[in-house]
């Protein structure tokens, strides 16, 4: 393992000439274990940077400066139309093919307020050139058909096609997609807050697109902006990984032939410092049936410093998380103690993605006659800091955190070259020095330094970016409950009026121009179109299964599970109890049990203390929950697992804290007490509506196993009902709150209930040992023996209401054990309905944002699910047809091969070091071996039409007799769908009225 520590040498050097490019600057970068070129195309002046290093997961981004001049959001449907086809690639949905087609471990684009990025990556040299290359010219040479941006953009239609007398709507993928962004509390802060703390510059205009204004961009002004921002000389690309850099070039002189320099000027106009503080005001939609009291938003931003300036920014980094970033921060424990609002608003803390950088913090759910008070406390307690500096200890742990994320290698759902690029474009889009921010050691040096030279440079600057900044907003958004329908009624008013302006001729016109888009987008691809697509053959897809390193041992009497891995020095440590003895009245406290222990004081230190220490000597500390079938689902695991990371030298400490944790927990504090469980309660109320799909899973799949059932008790609606109503009558429940976490604690945490997983490398799995062998003595043994709780699971059709426009629909089915033979199968057929059946009829022809299926036999589930759907009954219909398409189609051969290719890509995902330990474990309680993953890999790699279909038909039949379906949406859009269901929703609320 010990060259993967290492990077790759310099193979070329500053000054050097290769394909038409000039290396402008070579740095090794031992933190991020790369080396790093600045290079230039020198015909067009295109900016390059690789960041070379030992990662086969290679990231391809190619960037523009897009500043706005309007909020058509013109940025944001070239994003999505260049994405369509080129000349050389004339689909439909390049994209879509790509996505079914490759083992692409990432795809996608992204609109900022000022720029737009276009980032591949792959495992696979080929596949990575393959996207690469198709990707480069969708965006240099988009076909932008009128029918693209018809679709993307916006276009005029009837309510009733073909029935002139009906109602003329807009409609639109972006536009749709805005429409739902701007009823999103969140959303419409953001955009408040850049409007008036930027007035005069680019980000006073939405670049995604205001749905008001969206309707009057043309088509020509669309292909303008292309033309005079996707040129390679406005073009920045991010290379990184561990192909040689002399390659990509060669790559990259073949995408460039044929460009010439243009004149452009792209540069980001900085905003003028204002002088005086405004207040803004505006509004946000609730629910009808919501009460309006404590539901006002209300937030401070400042403009701070420019982001070039990076030595400035990072200070301020540190000052915001000082702020705001933990339980121990005295800004953030001002604002939670005084009562004025129940906890800190969502865009709290630095936004860094803008040319000046907005520090913003607030309040939620307050009253907005206490807006004043707010601004006071804000103040008051900035006065004080300048006045009294900050703790040194909370300084420390600041810098060890940003020590400890600029070490630690992570692979959430992106790649880890995603962060880094992220990085690179903070500076570099503002023409600043693109690497400035990627040398994590020197950086914290640095401000060591100063820290030393000025041991009051923190207040300094807090007082001169802060206290004195005159630069900064009040605003105070309040919940308006007739939101939605003033909007939708001056729509209306509008669009009458526009119809009425209108000709019988040109009405004709405008429906017929919108049955041509409908034909158009039902038209298949032709096979010449879609064969330009480069392929990807069977054989270049590795056989071999990547394996983890595991070793047992014992630490004291406690069964422990190692794993070997790169980890650059950090030490992963999980300590899974297991809940085959919790009995089922207990089970709806474990979240809550989680989320108290890990945030309340412990061994007679306050929670802040706690808090300061964990930010000293760990980078993370979290529990989570699991419920799964065994590998043949004889048998189910459930498990409550405490995790946490540190660098190796502060292992003893964390594992003095752990025990404190754990062992000396302290419950009494109820004021913490009430304000974790709101917190809980707030943070599972606002992820509804961004993953209502997953909510709607969950309730369905309660229906159908165990696992699942489980997983709606601890993370569904079950859950949530239980933490309102135990938030809602705190001081009446606190006492029994505290019996039975108390009782939790003594039945979970024994040595019979306990298994270890560890991650690091050799040094830091011995120093893991030797502490955790330290403190397992205070373990004690079990007092009662397992008795599996085994509830009845209650059938489910449900409509659950919520506040909101579209709908989220789930049909689950049972599904068979991993080692079943037909596993493999379902695998595949999931993925290729998600990418083909169900993205056509829901999405390109339903008009939902999404509509997919999922196979997971470790919940026991197969589901169809739709996101931000305008359909609740035809959805289910699809969904039910879907069951029957490769019974009466015939998948052709060159469909089974993508679904392999791209079912292989699934499961191919790399993972970081964490993310495999803890993997490794968890294969380990369901029993999966190696030998059966190679099994199974190998059913999917053989897998031909015929077995698909045969499986599938087989499968199908038997299991819709297991279905239930779960709808979130809005209580009319149900009751509507009830008049047309043969089987009635039974319609539930789930916000306490
Ligand atoms: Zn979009």
């Amino acid at each position: 393992m010990s060259d993967q520590s290492n990077f790759p040498r310099p193979t070329l050097q500053a000054g050097e000439e290769l394909h038409g490019f000039k290396v402008l600057r070579v740095e090794t970068l031992p933190g991020i274990r790369v080396t790093a070129y600045e290079i230039e195309h020198q015909k067009t002046g295109a900016k390059i940077i690789h960041l070379h290093s030992f990662d086969r997961e290679n990231l391809y981004a190619i960037g523009f400066r897009t500043p706005p001049s309007d909020s058509t959001g013109v940025p944001h449907i070239l994003e999505h139309s260049v994405l369509a086809g080129s000349g050389k690639y004339p689909l439909k949905d390049v994209f879509k093919e790509l996505m079914r087609s490759t083992l692409q471990t990432f795809i996608n684009a992204f609109t900022y307020p000022d720029k737009t990025i276009y980032p591949v990556a792959s495992q696979i040299k080929t596949d990575f050139f393959n996207l690469a290359r198709v990707y480069t010219d969708l965006v240099l040479h988009p076909r932008m058909l009128k029918e693209t941006f018809l679709q993307e953009g916006h276009h005029l239609e009837f309510s009733v096609p073909d029935d002139l007398g009906s109602d003329l709507i807009v409609s639109g993928i972006v536009y749709n997609e805005m429409k739902g962004a701007y009823s999103s509390a969140d959303s419409l802060i953001y955009k408040v807050l850049q409007e008036n703390l930027y007035p005069d510059s680019i980000y006073a205009f939405d670049s995604g697109g205001d749905p008001d204004v969206i309707p009057s961009l043309t088509y020509e002004q669309f292909r303008e902006f292309h033309r005079a921002f996707y040129s390679p000389t406005n073009a920045r690309f991010f290379l990184y990984g561990d192909i040689d850099t002399s390659e990509h070039l060669a790559f990259l002189s073949e995408m460039l032939s044929g460009f010439e320099r243009t004149n452009i000027d792209s540069s980001i106009k900085s905003q003028n410092r204002l002088t005086e503080p405004r207040t803004i005001q505006s509004t946000y939609p609730i629910g009808k049936d919501e009460p309006i009291e404590h539901k006002t938003i209300t937030n401070i931003a400042w403009m701070i410093s420019d982001n070039t300036d990076y030595e400035t920014s990072l200070v301020l980094e540190i000052i915001s998380a000082l702020l705001v970033g933990s339980s121990a921060s005295p800004l953030r424990k001002a604002l939670i103690d005084s009562g004025l609002g129940e906890d800190l608003s969502p865009v709290s803390g630095l936004e860094a993605d803008l040319k000046q950088l907005m520090f913003c913090v607030g309040l939620r759910n307050t009253q907005s006659s206490d807006a004043q008070k707010i601004e006071q406390l804000i103040f008051d307690t900035l006065q004080n800091i300048v006045a009294d500096g900050f703790e040194n200890e909370l300084i420390e742990g600041m810098l060890h955190q940003v020590e400890f994320h600029g070490k630690e290698i992570v692979r959430g759902s992106y790649p880890f070259g995603i962060s880094l690029m992220g990085n690179v474009f903070q500076t570099w889009l503002y023409d600043g020095d693109p690497l400035i921010g990627l040398d994590f050691p020197k950086a914290i040096e640095n401000i060591r330094r100063r820290w030393t030279d000025d041991p009051q440079i923190f207040q300094k600057m807090t007082k001169q970016w802060f206290l004195d900044n005159p630069h900064r907003i009040l605003t105070i958004m309040e919940p308006d409950a007739d939101f939605n329908e003033k909007k939708e009624k001056k729509y209306q008013e509008k669009m009458a009026k526009l119809k009425s302006s209108f000709s019988a001729s040109e009405l004709a016109r405008i429906n017929a121009q919108a049955k041509e888009l409908k034909k158009f987008q039902e038209e298949q691809d032709s096979p010449e179109a879609a064969a330009t697509i480069p392929k990807l053959r069977i054989e270049d897809i590795p056989r071999s299964i990547e394996t983890i390193p595991i070793q047992n041992s014992l630490i004291g009497e406690v069964p422990a599970l190692e794993h070997d891995l790169f980890t650059n020095g950090i030490a992963y440590v999980d300590l899974a109890f297991d809940l085959a003895r919790v009995p089922e009245e207990l089970q709806p406290y474990l979240p809550l049990m989680g989320k108290i222990i890990s945030g309340m004081g412990a061994a007679g230190l306050t929670y802040e203390e706690i808090a300061k220490r964990i930010a000293l000597t760990m980078g993370g500390f979290g529990y989570d929950l699991v419920a799964g079938f065994s590998a043949d689902a004889q048998t189910t695991l459930q498990k409550m697992v405490f995790s946490f990371k540190a660098l190796y030298r502060n292992l003893p400490d964390a594992i003095n804290i752990l025990r404190d944790i754990l062992f000396d927990g302290d419950l009494n504090n109820e004021a913490r007490m009430r304000d974790l469980i709101s917190e809980r309660k707030n943070n599972l109320q606002s992820a509804i509506v961004p993953s209502g799909h997953i909510f709607a899973k969950m309730a369905a799949g309660a229906a159908i196993t165990l696992p699942a059932y489980r997983d709606e008790q601890w993370n569904g609606r079950t859950q949530l009902k239980f933490v309102q109503n135990t938030a809602n009558n705190f001081s009446t429940a606190k006492q029994d709150l505290r019996e039975k976490l108390e009782s939790l604690r003594k039945i979970l945490f024994t040595k019979e209930n306990l298994v270890i997983n560890l991650t690091a490398e050799t040094d830091g799995l011995k120093i893991a040992k030797d502490n955790l062998s330290r403190i397992l003595d205070k373990l004690p043994v079990a007092a009662t023996a397992k008795t599996e709780a085994k509830p009845s699971l209650p059938s489910v059709f449900a409509g659950i209401c919520i506040p909101t426009q579209v709908s989220y629909v789930a049909y689950v089915l049972e599904a068979p054990a991993y080692t079943d033979p037909s596993c493999a199968m379902l695998m595949i057929s999931a993925k290729e309905l998600s990418n083909s059946y169900l993205y056509k009829h829901i999405r390109v022809q339903g008009g939902a944002y999404g509509g997919m299926s999922s196979f997971d036999p470790s919940l026991g589930l197969f589901s169809f699910l739709s996101y931000r759907d305008p359909h609740i009954e035809e959805t289910l219909q699809i969904f039910k047809d879907a069951q029957d398409f490769y019974s009466k189609n015939e998948i052709s051969f060159a469909d089974m091969e993508k679904a392999i290719i791209s079912t292989i890509g699934m499961i191919d995902k790399p993972s970081s070091p964490a993310g495999r330990g803890y993997t490794s474990l968890m294969r380990d309680f369901a029993g999966i071996t190696d030998s059966m993953r190679r099994k199974f890999r190998d059913d999917i790699l053989s897998a031909t039409p015929q077995k698909l279909k045969d499986t599938l038909v087989d499968y199908f039949s038997q299991a819709a007799k297991s279905a239930a379906v779960a709808v979130y949406s809005s209580p009319e859009k149900l009751n509507e769908a009830n008049t047309r269901l043969k089987e009635k929703l039974i319609l539930e609320n789930i916000f306490e009225a």
